[in-house]
This record gives structure tokens, sequence and C-alpha cells, in this order.
């Protein structure tokens, strides 16, 4: 978790101006100021608007809030305090499930109309789906929340027009025009972090309007705004699934594709999978995403037979928690609804369980694997090698295949190293299984492999993980296509 920290304190440091491209203190006024519009003229020419609710675009707002600050260096006067406020919708994401898109954008507009209406409001921005940005210069935080106030419960008050009932909550900031020890930060940006951060921990305490609080700024916070950002990346079209060939050593083919879920986070970039595949099983977000990879990959797979591509499985990693959820009701729900909406031949279907869950929660990974292969879908043991299953619990698993952990390959030169690899064949070999050997990263290990008779070989060495763009170019046409 540690690593995830830095991770996010980084990117929020550098998700400074620098996108916008203006100075942070610079002492100097920079274009004109427009409080008393919620749209600054200039903006209104520009990209810098929101086109579904004509409020300012997050790039924008930035760039006011920091001219808004640099007039009142420039000019202070006494009183006057400048303050940042982040609105949220509860349950939008079900709205606009519920009520299609359209309801959504709707729903969107009507809350920009009546903070348009506010007097208030200095300038507003909607930097995305369901969340909006206000700015405040004014006398008194008690101003703020009176607004605020008013505003939500005009806001909330709109289910008779709309059709449903909106729930908002909001958190409040107020900009630091000077720092107290002295030192340079983007107070621009972060005001905006304090405000959601007020926003995302009074959402979890039932709280509708919650100021930032100083004892806010630690570590558990960053990880509050790290899982509110990954429970929105799907929506946010943030998750994409990467494909890594898998070689069928004795016809030197694609045999078929591992699905890897990639997480690009819009500040951050991309971020590990070893960092928010546990994240997303702490938070239960892990069956949505589950559901993604498995969605993605079966539509890739018909798509594959529709353009007339030789057959080839594709294996997705599932957590032991998809399957312990509700005993594993919505998940295997899911499965077979997507293998009927796909037309998806079941036995090109691989799914991949770790070692080590597989040896933890013995008699339900057992229960579970049963009813997978009764589907006709392929089991494979990931990380073999890395768990304490015992042989015995190996005998009594229904396995197709064992997939050999990577610390296995990186020995497999060495002399100790091919004597284990060749008897972990023969293992599988006395059980049935297929074997694949993952993380090849060179030419030797590669002939060694062979040599010793492995089935599959996955690594660097004979693919990457690659997009779906790309797939199309190591695969081949059946003939007459
Ligand atoms: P894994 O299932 O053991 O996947 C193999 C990992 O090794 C992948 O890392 C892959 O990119 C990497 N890899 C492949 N070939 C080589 C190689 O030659 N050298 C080296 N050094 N690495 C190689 P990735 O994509 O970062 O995924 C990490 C783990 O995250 C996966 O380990 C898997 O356990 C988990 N994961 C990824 N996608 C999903 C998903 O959709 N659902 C679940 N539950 N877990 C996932
Ligand atoms: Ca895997
Ligand atoms: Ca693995």
């Amino acid at each position: 978790m540690r690593k995830s920290n830095e991770v996010l304190r980084i990117g929020l440091a550098s998700a400074s101006l620098s996108t916008v491209g203006y100075p942070v203190i610079s002492g100097v006024l920079t274009g004109s100021l427009l409080l008393s519009y919620l749209l600054p003229q200039e903006a209104r020419k520009s990209d810098d608007v929101d086109n579904v609710t004509g409020l300012l675009c997050l790039d924008a707002y930035k760039k006011f809030l920091n001219e808004t600050m640099l007039k009142e260096i420039e000019t202070p006067k006494e009183h006057r305090r400048i303050y940042v406020v982040s609105l949220d919708v509860l349950g939008f994401t079900d709205i606009n499930k519920e009520y299609g898109y359209s309801a959504g954008r709707r729903c969107v507009r009507q809350i920009a109309r009546i903070i348009n209406q506010q007097g208030k409001v200095a300038f507003a921005a909607r930097p995305f789906a369901d969340v909006f940005l206000l700015a405040y210069v004014v006398d008194s935080i008690d101003e703020v929340e009176n607004n605020v106030f008013s505003l939500i419960e005009e806001i909330e008050g709109y289910e008779s027009t709309l059709g449903f009932v909106i729930n908002l909550c909001s958190g409040i900031t107020e900009l630091q025009l000077s720092d107290d020890e002295g030192v340079e930060v983007d107070v621009v940006s972060s005001a905006i972090t304090q405000a959601e951060i007020a926003r995302l921990i009074g959402k979890r305490n039932a709280v509708k309007i919650n100021h930032y609080k100083k004892e806010y700024a630690r570590k558990e916070v960053e990880k509050i705004k790290m899982e509110d950002a990954l429970i929105r990346s799907i929506e946010n079209d943030e998750i994409s699934v990467y494909y890594q060939p898998k070689i069928f050593t004795e016809r030197n083919s694609v045999a078929g594709f591992e699905a890897l879920c990639r997480w690009y986070h819009k500040e951050l970039g991309f971020i590990s999978p070893a960092f928010f595949i546990p994240l997303s099983e702490e938070t239960g977000f892990i069956h949505k995403l589950g559901s993604h990879v498995i969605e993605q990959s079966c539509k890739l797979m018909k798509a594959l037979k529709e353009e007339g591509y030789y057959d080839v499985s594709f294996a997705v990693n599932i957590s032991i928690t998809q399957l312990e959820h509700l005993d594993g009701k919505p998940f295997f729900n899911h499965l077979k609804s997507m293998i009927e909406k796909y037309q998806i031949n079941p036995n090109l279907l691989e799914l991949e369980i770790t070692e080590s869950v597989a040896a933890t929660d013995f008699e339900l990974i057992k229960k579970h694997v049963i009813t997978l292969r009764s589907m006709g879908i392929t089991v494979s043991l990931d990380d073999f090698g890395t768990g304490e299953s015992s042989l015995y619990r190996l005998k009594e698993l229904p396995l197709n295949q064992l997939k050999i952990d990577k610390s296995f390959v990186d020995d497999v030169c060495t002399e100790k190293g091919a004597e284990i690899m060749e008897s972990i064949f023969g293992l599988a070999k006395a059980m049935s299984l297929t074997t694949v050997a993952e993380g090849v990263e060179n030419q030797e290990q590669e002939n060694k492999l062979r040599q010793l008779g492995c089935t599959y070989l996955q690594g660097y060495h004979l693919g990457r993980p690659m997009p779906e763009e790309h797939i199309r170019g190591i695969l081949q046409l059946k003939e007459g296509d």
C-alpha cells in the first residue's frame, strides 16, 4: 500500500497547473477577472466550456481560480476569502443505468442551471461526470455554507420533473492565499483536492456538507481518493484490457491470450494491477472489474470468430473474492450470460485461479472448479509452485492446466532448475494436465522449456501484453476467408 501512496503523492503534485500552463504564484496578474460571471467571458468562446452543462472544464476552472487568487493577493480586502466547493451526485451510475444516459445528462444540466442561478457562486465547473466545482469569493465561511445548503435543498427538491431523486454531498475548503510554512505549493490544485477529500469523507459518514480539516491530510485520505478514482475508473473509460499471447510449442502458433487489465489514471498514468487488484478486492470493486474483463474478452472472441480467424483461447484471471461473494452466484450468472450473449465456445474460455488461493480455501475452490468444468470452461492453476498445495489437494482439483510460476522459469537454465522443472512436467503428465511456463524472457529459456516438453510458453520473449488493436497482427485467418 505504501508504494501506491507514494505514487499518488507524486501524482497530485505533478497534476498541478502544469496541465493548464499557468504559474502557481507568480505575483503577476494574468488575464482578466470576471468574478461576477459563472462563466467568464473569455471562456465562452473557447473549449474551456463543458458542452453538456455550459459550465467550465477543470483546466479553465483552475485557470480562473488562479487568476482570482492573484487578484486577491494584489489588492487584498479585509475578510475577503476564496472558497472551493466540490459537489457530487450520489449513485449517479445507478441513475444512468436505470434511467439511461440522457436522464443522467438532464440531471447534470438541471444541477448546472440551479448553480447558475445562484448569485453567490463566482464561477463553477463540471470537471467530470457528476462532480461539480464551485468557487466563492466572500467574507465568511458561513455565507458559503448557507449558500451550499440552499443549493443542495433546491437541487434535491427537483425529483418531480426528473422522475428520480437526486442526492448530493459536498466538501468545502478555503483557498490558502499564503502558505504557513513558506513552502511553495500549488495552492489551486491542493484546494481542489482538499474540497474533494472533504466531500469523500463526508460521503462515507453520510454528511451532506463537510469542511476540510487539517487532520485529513494523512495517507488514509489518499487511499480514499484512490478508491474513489478506482470506483469511477470503468465509467471514466480508464480501464483497458491488454492481451498477452500464449504459444503452443508443438506448432509454434498462438494458442490463445491472457487478459490482463490496465488502469490509466488521468493524473497518475498507468497504475500497476499489483496495486489496484488488491484495492479492488478490498473495496468490492473487483466484482465489477472482473465482469468487465470477462465481457471485453468474450466480445473480442466473438469479433475474431466473425472476422474468420482460427479459434484461440482467452484466459481471464479471477480473484477468490469473486467466487466467495454470495457463494459465487453473481459470478456464475454473469459468466453464463456472457457465454450466451457472445455465443462463446466455453472450451475456449479459461479461468486462472492462483495456487495460494486454492490452498487456503480448498473446499470452496474445489466446489467452484467442479461447476466451471461442468460448464465446459478450462481451469488453470496460476503461479504454480508458489503456494502450499499438497499433492493430495492437487489431485482432488479437476484442473486442466498448471501455469508454472516465473520464479521456476527464471532458473530453468541451471542444472537444479531444469531438474525441478522436469519433475513438475512429470507431475502434470501423471495428472493429464497441460503446462504453461510464464515469464519466458530469453531464447535460452525457450529452448530449454521446449526440450523439457512444456505445452505452452508465455513471456516477454514471445510477446508482451498488447492492446486489442494489435492482436489481429499475430493471428491467422482461416483459409478461404
Ligand atoms: P499474473 O496472472 O501472474 O500475470 C502475469 C504477470 O506477469 C502480468 O503482470 C504480465 O504482464 C507479467 N509478465 C508477462 N510476461 C512477463 C515476462 O516475461 N517478464 C516479466 N517480468 N513479467 C511478465 P501484470 O499485467 O502487471 O499483472 C499482475 C497481476 O495482476 C497478474 O499476475 C494477476 O494476478 C493480476 N491481474 C491482472 N489482471 C487481472 C484481472 O483482470 N483480474 C484479476 N483478478 N487479477 C488480475
Ligand atoms: Ca495469470
Ligand atoms: Ca502468474
